[in-house]
C-alpha cells in the first residue's frame, strides 16, 4: 500500500504541477514561507502538488475560484506540514471556499432537549473525519507576519481531530512527553485567561481562551506568523509546538522587507474566528 501510493505520488510530482512564476507569485505572499530555506520551500512545494492533487478545493454561495486562490490555500495549509508529510491529512478530502463569513444552518439540542439554530458566522471551520470550510475574505486577509491565519488556525485543528475532537491535544510523537505537553498548554492557557480577563492587550489573539482547542489552533497561527513572540510569551508552548511540528521558525530570518512592515495591523471588527466542529454528521 505504502510502497504504491509513494510511487504514484513520485508520479504526480515529476509532472510538476504548477509553473515557476505561478508559485513564486503566490509563494511570496506569506511570511512564513519567506523564512524558509531554498531547501525547504522546495519540500513546501512538493507538498502543495500533493495537496492539490488530492484534495479538492470548491467555491460555494457565487465564489469563483481560480488556480491562484486554491494555491495560496495550499500552501497555508502545508505549512503545518512540512516535516510531518502529506499522510496527516488523510481521511478527508474537501474544502468548501465561500466569498465571505458564512452562517452554517444547522440545529443543536440544547441541554433541555429544545432544538436551537446556531445563527453565529464564521471565518473558518475544520469538520471531524470532514471539509474544511473557509471564508475568502479571511483567506486574502491571512499571510502577514500578523499571527492572524484562518488557513493556519483550521488546519491545525485537522491535526488535533487525528485522535479524535479538537482539544488541544494532537497525537504527539514517540519521545514527546503527555505530561510535558499538558502542563506547558494548561499553564498557558490560563495565563492567556487571567491576561485577557484583566483587559489586558495580548500579543496572542484572545479567541484562543474560548477553549483548549481553540488555544492550540490559535497559538498555531502565530508559531508560523510571530515564532519569536510565541516563543518570548509562552516558552514552554514554544518548545512543545517545535516537536509537534518539527519546525523552530523562530530560528528562521523574516526577509528585511517584512521586517520594515513591522508586525502587521491587526484586522478590527472581526466577526466570529473559525471554530472547530466535532460533529460527525
Ligand atoms: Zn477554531
Amino acid at each position: 500500500m505504502f510502497g504504491f501510493r509513494h510511487w504514484r505520488r513520485q508520479r504526480i510530482l515529476r509532472g510538476g504541477g504548477v509553473d515557476e512564476a505561478t508559485w513564486l507569485r503566490a509563494v511570496k505572499r506569506f511570511s512564513f514561507a519567506m523564512r524558509l530555506t531554498g531547501q525547504e520551500r522546495k519540500q513546501l512545494r512538493d507538498l502543495v502538488v500533493l495537496f492539490l492533487h488530492e484534495k479538492q478545493i470548491s467555491a460555494a454561495g457565487g465564489l469563483v475560484l481560480n488556480q491562484e486562490m486554491k494555491l495560496g490555500i495550499a500552501i497555508q495549509a502545508c505549512i503545518l506540514v512540512l516535516n510531518l508529510g502529506i499522510d496527516y491529512y488523510d481521511g478527508w478530502v474537501e474544502i468548501i471556499v465561500y466569498p465571505d463569513e458564512f452562517v452554517p444552518r444547522h440545529e443543536i439540542r440544547n441541554e433541555h432537549g429544545l432544538v436551537e439554530t446556531d445563527e453565529t458566522s464564521y471565518a473558518g471551520q475544520a469538520w471531524l473525519r470532514g471539509p474544511v470550510i473557509l471564508s475568502w475574505a479571511d483567506v486574502e486577509n491571512a499571510g502577514d507576519a500578523d499571527g492572524v491565519n484562518v488557513v493556519i488556525h483550521e488546519f491545525a485543528h485537522k491535526l488535533d481531530m487525528l485522535n479524535g475532537a479538537a482539544n488541544g491535544f494532537p497525537p504527539l510523537h514517540a519521545g514527546m512527553s503527555r505530561e510535558a505537553w499538558a502542563r506547558a498548554f494548561t499553564e498557558a492557557y490560563k495565563d492567556l485567561c487571567r491576561r485577557v480577563e484583566a483587559g489586558e492587550d495580548t500579543d496572542i489573539d484572545p479567541y484562543a481562551t474560548e477553549a483548549p482547542g481553540e488555544f492550540f489552533a490559535v497559538v498555531s497561527e502565530a508559531f508560523f506568523e510571530i515564532p519569536d513572540i510565541v516563543r518570548e510569551t509562552y516558552p514552554a508552548v514554544y518548545a512543545q509546538l517545535a516537536q509537534f511540528y518539527r519546525q523552530d521558525p523562530a530560528t528562521r530570518e523574516l526577509p528585511r522587507e517584512w521586517r520594515l512592515e513591522g508586525r502587521g495591523v491587526r484586522r478590527e471588527g472581526k466577526g466570529e474566528r473559525g471554530k472547530a466542529k466535532g460533529c460527525t454528521d
